[in-house]
């Protein structure tokens, strides 16, 4: 058992050379874990959507069967009735839960969700799978059941095993219990050989499924991270900002400070613009070293405005934590430029506090984020180096 059967089983995360199983499963745990809270709440919400669909698909796959033994008479019409209400409803139900996934839920409410789900549908597949056996005594549901399990869902790895486990022990059960019995010189093939075959294929399909999807669960996250920061400073940037307030949750009314680097342009034009870069980084760890200090988010707004957002702090607050921001600034004794106002580079700030709690919506922010605007005009206006609001 060695590299090539590793890499046979784990292709996707052994292309750079990961030789050994325990190399390759910790590169598909790192893929698992990949940004872990956004990656199982996303996976939870999207395996129970994939659920319902194969819920509905088997339902509707089934009335079809339904339909073509009631057209050949092999069935009675008045029996088609609570097999067409009973589609309806997993149908209904389906579309119902798929709209309340839209809701905020929890990542552990999800996961439950998801978990009872598995387990009714697990029940509802034994039901079916007993009665496909007890008329026909053919293993067509099972693998009918088998095909859209790997297809649909992408369950992770040891759940595909587990379930696939489940499945067979069900049919051994229902066989030992004497409930059922295979007929005895009609099957083809042995149906234990045949359950083996099926569901080694189907643990394999099921694999791949799960690590494409894992990959593109990571290039989505990579892009999206990328997106929302600011390549030179790696904060968050003005739509990172956008897509931070949507997610989330105040209950506390909102500080927000808007920084401007004075007299920048002469910093550019006496150093050049690569040492302009190295001052813009330096103003951004000063408004990440004040943001890790408390509740707040730091943004680089535009060319040299940065914004600071606190979250849980009153005014005097928020004001301490941007004079600390301008007090990091003048420590930090970069050489201002030629006929700047001051020796070394400084920060204005203009802060503004929300009335109200702020909404999801951006537009209340951005009406913050003008009146800080007006107090940075006034701070560059009484001599920079100062905050204002
Ligand atoms: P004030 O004190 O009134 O703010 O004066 P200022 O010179 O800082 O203001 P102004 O808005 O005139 O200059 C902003 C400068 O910021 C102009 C632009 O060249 C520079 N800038 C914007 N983005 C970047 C960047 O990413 N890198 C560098 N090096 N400079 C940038
Ligand atoms: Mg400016
Ligand atoms: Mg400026």
């Amino acid at each position: 058992m060695g590299r090539g059967c590793c890499l046979a089983v784990f292709p996707w995360c052994g292309g750079d050379g990961m030789g050994s199983w325990r190399k390759s499963y910790a590169a598909y745990k790192r893929l698992v874990n990949y940004r872990d809270g956004a990656y199982a709440s996303g996976f939870a919400k999207d395996n129970l959507r994939n659920l319902l669909s194969a819920a509905v698909v088997v339902g509707g796959a089934l009335l079809l069967d339904a339909l073509v033994y009631a057209l050949t008479d092999t069935v009675n019409y008045v029996h088609m009735v609570p097999i067409v209400v009973l589609i309806l409803v997993m149908g209904l139900s389906s579309a119902a839960i798929v709209r309340f996934l839209d809701r905020p839920f929890s990542t552990q409410a999800l996961i439950w969700i998801r978990n009872i789900v598995i387990l009714g549908l697990l029940a509802g597949v034994d039901f079916l799978m007993y009665g496909e056996l007890r008329i026909a005594g053919s293993l067509y549901v099972y693998t009918l059941i088998l095909l859209v399990l790997v297809a649909v869902p992408n369950f992770r790895i040891h759940e595909t095993f587990l379930i696939l486990l489940w499945l067979n022990a069900s049919i051994l059960a229902f066989v030992q219990l004497g409930l059922v019995s295979f007929p005895e010189g009609q099957v083809f093939i042995n149906p234990y050989r045949y359950m083996v075959f099926c569901s080694v294929i189907s643990l394999a399909i099921a694999m791949r499924r799960h690590i494409d999807y894992l990959l593109l669960v990571r290039q989505r996250t990579i892009l999206k991270t990328a997106s929302e920061t600011d390549p030179l400073t790696q904060l968050l940037n003005r739509r990172g900002m956008e897509e931070y307030l949507k997610k989330r949750d105040y209950r506390w009314n909102v500080c927000l400070a808007l920084f401007d680097i004075d007299d920048f342009k002469s910093y550019n034009d006496t150093y050049g613009h690569a040492a302009g870069d190295a001052c813009l980084c330096a103003a951004a760890e000063c408004f990440r070293e004040a943001a890790e200090g408390c509740d707040a988010v730091a943004v680089r707004y535009g060319g040299e405005e940065f914004i600071l957002l606190f979250f849980m702090a009153n005014r005097e607050e928020a004001l301490h934590f941007t004079n600390a921001c301008l007090e990091g600034m003048r420590r930090r004794q970069l050489r201002a430029g030629y006929l700047a106002h001051h020796r070394y580079v400084t920060l204005s700030a203009g802060l503004a506090v929300s009335e109200q709690p702020l909404r999801q919506d951006v537009e209340q922010c951005y009406a913050l984020v003008a009146q800080a605007d007006r107090n940075l005009y006034t701070a560059k206006a009484c001599g920079k180096d100062q905050c204002v609001g």
